[in-house]
């Protein structure tokens, strides 16, 4: 017998920061945060979240950030995804 199970990728969740700073150009309500998550699998029916990623990135000057590079700004609005 073949057993199926391994990892997953989950729904990614958008979100724009409104009201926050890009800390590379200074432009504000350019920033999204994208959230995805990685759910173990057994028999493609997902049991449990092995881990979630958070990513930033401006639309004016297209850099990205990583959830370690997050201001306390992004963080809040983060924390809404
Ligand atoms: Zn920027």
């Amino acid at each position: 017998m073949i057993f199926f199970f391994g990892t997953r990728p989950g729904k990614q969740t958008f979100t724009l920061l409104e009201n926050t700073e890009c800390p590379f150009c200074k432009q504000t309500g350019t920033l999204s945060v994208s959230k995805s998550s990685n759910w173990f699998h057994f028999f493609w029916i997902k049991l449990f979240k092995i881990s979630s990623n958070l990513l930033a990135d401006c639309s004016h000057c297209t850099r990205a950030y990583y959830e370690n590079e997050f201001t306390e700004e992004m963080k809040k609005g983060a924390a809404n995804l």
